[in-house]
C-alpha cells in the first residue's frame, strides 16, 4: 500500500470501528479516512472544567458532571423521552427527541457517574439539557478535553474523539509536496503534524496558526491545481493550425466607425495566437457589459471561417441571437454564409439549415444552446463561442471542449467581472483574457439614489430625457421566494406608470411567455414603447442603444456587482445615461458606503471586489449554481493572500512543465468530485 492510501481506504481500516458507526459516519458523508480528518472540529469541550451548579448559565455550552436515577419513556407522538439527573447540587433533567430507549439506557445508564455537554436550558423550574452530547468518564477517572465535531445521532462524542485519536496513531508522515521555499513560509510544518494539531489543539489558538493556515493552503491549490490539469489534459489534445491573413482582419476592421480599444486589440491577439497554435484553444474573454466583447468574437469567427472551417455562436437566448445575427449580416460579406436557428423557426426551413450545415455550405451558425443537440451535426466545426455565459462549471465546460472534436477551438465570453482571487477558482481551467478598457466614446453613467417617496420627481426627470429621444428601463424589486408576489409587483407599477407616459410602457417578467416577451422587447427596441417595466430578467447582452435612463427599485436588495451589471444596460449609445437607485427608507451609514463605490466606479472588476469583501464569496451574481465547489476552510477573503501565493505556485508548477512528483498527492486527496479519475 502507498503511504497515502491508508488514507484514501474507507472506514473499516479503522481498528476497532463497527460497521453501524461506519454507516452513522456515511450519513455525514464521511466515507474515507481522509474524509474523517478532513471533518474538522467545530470547537473545544472542556470536560475536564465542568461546570457547578450554581454555574449553570441558561442558553450556554456546558458540561455537568451528573449521575442518572430515572429513565421516562412517555410512549407518546411528540413528548420527548427524559432521564431525570442529579449532579452535586441540583436536579437536571436530559432531554431526548427522536432518540431510542434502547441507545439512552446504553447511554447513561443508572447511578452511573457522567459527563453530558450540551446547551443549558431551563423549563418549568428545572435545569435540563436538550440531546446533549454525551462523555462517558474514563475508567482511570483523568478526564481529557475533547473536540467537539458536528455528530449525528448515536455517536457519541467520546466515540468520535476516540476514533480520530486512533486515525492520527496511524497516518502517514507524507513526503512534502511543497518545495522548501514555499513551505518556509508556513514555518516548515507538515501535512501530518498539520493534521494531528488541527485534531489537538486549543480551538481558540488554531486560526493564526501554521497549521490551519499550511491546510487552507493544500486546500486552494489542489483546487486550482485540478483546474490547471484539466487544462493541461486539452491542451495536450493536437489540433490542425488554423492559417488565415491579418489582411482580410484589417480590411474588415476599417469598416468600424470605431477604433478597437487596446484591451480588445490585445484580446484578439491572444486568440489569434491560439488558432493558429497546435493547441486547442480554451479561452475565456472576460469584459464588463459594453466593453466590446462582440466584435472581438466576430473576429475570431472571422479568422476561422476564412482557415476553412465552421463556427458556432451560442447565446442564452433567441432575442440576443437575432441581434448577434443582424450584426453578423451587417459586418460580413456576402462570402461568409450565415444562419439563425431559433425555436420559431418552421420544421422545413430547419431542415434545410441542417443539412447546409452537414454539406459545409453554412459558415456561421447562431443559435441558443440548442446548437449542441446531438442531431446538429457540423462538416468541419473549427470554433465555438458561447456569450454571456458565465454560469458554466467546470465539468459543463469539459462536456463543452469534448464536444467540438479535436480540430474544435472553444472561445467563451463573460460579462460577469470577478474578483482576482475568484479567477483561478472559478476558471482555472482556462486561459483568461480581461478587457478592462471601456471604448472612448462612453459616456459615464450618473449614478443617484432617491427616496422612494420622490418618485413623481424620478417620472419627471424620465419624461425630460423621453422627449428628447431617450428611453427608461424600470427595474422592480425582486420580491425573494414569492415569484408571483415578484410579478404583482412589476404588473401594478406597470399600471401606474402607463398614466404618465401616455401608454408607452411595457412589461416583461419571469413567467411570460416567450414569445410574447420578446414582442415586448422588440417594441422596445424598436422604440414603440419608451419604457420597459420588468424584474431583473432584462435580457443580458441585448444593445438598447436608445435606453439611457434606468430606474431599480428597492435598490437595496441587489449586491453591488448586481446593480452594476443592470446599470450597464443604458450608456451604449452616444446619449448621456442615468442610473437611479431608488430606497425605501433613509439609507444607513453602511449603506451609503456602499452606494458610494457604485456612484464613484464604473469598472466592474473594482465593485465585484468590494462586493464581494461586503457580501461574502458564496453569493457573487449566482456562482453558486455553477456547481463551484465549495472549499472547506478556504475563503477568499479571508485567505487572500493565500489565493494569491496559490496562483503563483501554480504558474511556476505549468512554467516548469514538471511532472505532478508529490503533487499527485495532493491531488488524489483533496479531490472531493473525483474529476481527476479520468486526467491523470
Ligand atoms: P459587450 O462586451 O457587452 O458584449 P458589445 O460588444 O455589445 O459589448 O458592445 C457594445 C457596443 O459598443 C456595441 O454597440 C458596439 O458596436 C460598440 N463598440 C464596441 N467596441 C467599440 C469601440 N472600440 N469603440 C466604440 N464603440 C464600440
Ligand atoms: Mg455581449
Amino acid at each position: 500500500m502507498n503511504d497515502y492510501e491508508y488514507l484514501l481506504s474507507p472506514l473499516d481500516k479503522i481498528k476497532g470501528i463497527g460497521n453501524k458507526t461506519i454507516q452513522l459516519f456515511f450519513k455525514k458523508k464521511i466515507k474515507t479516512i481522509f474524509d474523517l480528518l478532513w471533518h474538522l472540529p467545530i470547537s473545544n469541550i472542556e470536560t475536564s472544567r465542568t461546570t457547578e451548579f450554581k454555574n449553570l448559565e441558561i442558553g450556554k455550552d456546558q458540561s455537568v458532571k451528573l449521575v442518572p436515577i430515572k429513565y421516562s419513556f412517555p410512549r407518546i407522538k411528540n413528548l420527548p423521552n427524559r432521564v431525570n439527573c442529579i449532579s452535586s447540587n441540583g436536579k437536571i433533567d436530559c432531554i431526548f427527541f427522536n432518540s431510542y430507549e434502547g441507545y439512552i439506557k446504553k447511554i447513561l445508564p443508572i447511578n452511573n457517574e457522567t459527563i453530558v455537554y450540551g446547551k443549558i436550558g431551563f423549563y418549568k423550574g428545572k435545569y435540563q439539557i436538550t440531546n446533549p452530547k454525551l462523555v462517558s468518564i474514563n475508567e482511570d477517572g483523568v478526564i481529557k478535553d475533547l473536540k467537539n465535531y458536528s455528530l449525528t445521532e448515536g455517536l457519541s462524542i467520546t466515540k468520535y474523539n476516540k476514533i480520530i485519536q486512533e486515525v492520527l496513531k496511524n497516518i502517514p508522515d507524507l513526503k512534502e509536496w511543497h518545495s522548501k521555499n514555499l513551505i518556509r513560509k508556513f514555518n516548515n510544518v507538515r501535512w501530518k503534524e498539520s493534521i494531528e494539531k488541527i485534531h489537538n489543539f486549543e480551538y481558540e489558538k488554531l486560526n493564526n496558526s501554521d497549521y490551519l493556515r499550511r491546510l487552507t493552503f493544500d486546500e486552494i491549490l489542489a483546487n486550482f491545481l485540478i483546474s490547471s490539469q484539466i487544462r493541461l489534459k486539452i491542451k495536450k489534445i493536437k489540433k490542425k493550425r488554423k492559417h488565415f491573413d491579418s489582411n482580410i482582419k484589417k480590411e474588415y476592421l476599417s469598416k468600424l466607425k470605431f477604433d478597437l480599444t487596446n484591451d480588445q486589440k490585445n484580446a484578439i491577439r491572444d486568440i489569434e495566437k491560439d488558432l493558429s497554435s497546435k493547441e486547442r484553444m480554451f479561452r475565456l474573454v472576460q469584459g464588463d457589459v459594453g466593453s466590446g466583447k462582440t466584435i472581438v468574437s466576430l473576429i475570431a469567427a472571422l479568422n476561422t471561417i476564412k482557415s476553412g472551417y465552421q463556427v458556432a455562436l451560442m447565446v442564452p437566448t433567441e432575442i440576443l441571437a437575432k441581434q448577434h445575427y443582424n450584426f453578423s449580416k451587417d459586418f460580413f460579406n456576402s462570402d461568409i454564409k450565415i444562419e439563425l436557428i431559433t425555436g420559431k423557426i418552421d420544421y422545413s426551413s430547419k431542415k434545410k439549415i441542417l443539412e447546409s450545415l452537414e454539406n459545409n455550405k453554412i459558415n456561421l451558425i447562431i443559435g441558443t444552446h440548442s446548437l449542441f443537440q446531438k442531431k446538429i451535426k457540423f462538416s468541419r466545426l473549427g470554433l465555438i463561442i458561447i456569450d454571456e455565459q458565465h454560469k458554466f462549471g467546470v465539468n459543463q465546460r469539459k462536456e463543452l471542449s469534448d464536444k467540438g472534436g479535436n480540430d474544435c477551438d472553444v472561445l467563451v465570453m463573460s460579462a460577469t467581472p470577478i474578483p482576482r482571487t475568484m479567477m483561478m477558482t472559478i476558471y482555472g481551467d482556462m486561459d483568461v483574457t480581461l478587457i478592462r478598457e471601456k471604448p472612448k466614446n462612453r459616456k459615464e453613467i450618473k449614478t443617484y439614489s432617491k427616496l422612494d417617496s420622490k418618485i413623481e420627481e424620478v417620472i419627471k426627470f424620465a419624461k425630460k430625457e423621453i422627449v428628447n429621444g431617450g428611453q427608461v428601463f424600470w427595474v422592480c424589486p425582486l420580491i425573494e421566494k414569492s415569484k408571483k408576489l415578484d410579478h404583482q409587483s412589476a404588473v401594478e407599477k406597470n399600471k401606474y406608470l402607463q398614466k404618465f407616459f401616455d401608454n408607452r410602457v411595457g412589461l416583461i417578467h419571469g413567467s411570460m411567455e416567450k414569445t410574447d416577451k420578446n414582442k415586448i422587447l422588440n417594441d422596445f427596441l424598436h422604440k414603440k414603447i419608451d419604457v420597459l417595466v420588468s424584474t431583473t430578467v432584462i435580457e443580458v447582452g441585448i444593445d438598447f442603444p436608445n435606453a439611457n435612463v434606468i430606474v431599480i427599485e428597492n435598490a437595496n436588495k441587489y449586491g453591488l456587482s448586481q446593480l452594476h451589471q443592470l446599470r450597464g444596460r443604458v450608456g451604449r449609445g452616444n446619449k448621456k445615461s442615468y442610473c437611479i437607485l431608488l430606497f425605501k427608507s433613509q439609507l444607513s451609514e453602511n449603506a451609503k458606503k456602499r452606494i458610494n463605490i457604485l456612484k464613484s466606479s464604473n469598472d466592474g472588476f473594482e465593485i465585484s471586489e468590494e462586493d464581494m469583501k461586503l457580501r461574502g464569496y458564496g453569493d457573487i451574481l449566482g456562482f453558486k449554481q455553477s456547481g463551484i465547489k465549495k472549499f472547506k476552510i478556504a475563503d477568499p477573503i479571508l485567505h487572500r493572500d493565500l489565493f494569491e501565493l496559490a496562483e503563483e505556485e501554480i504558474n511556476k508548477i505549468e512554467q516548469n512543465n514538471s511532472k505532478l512528483g508529490e503533487y499527485y498527492k495532493l491531488l488524489k486527496l483533496y479531490d472531493r468530485a473525483s474529476i481527476m479519475n479520468d486526467i491523470i
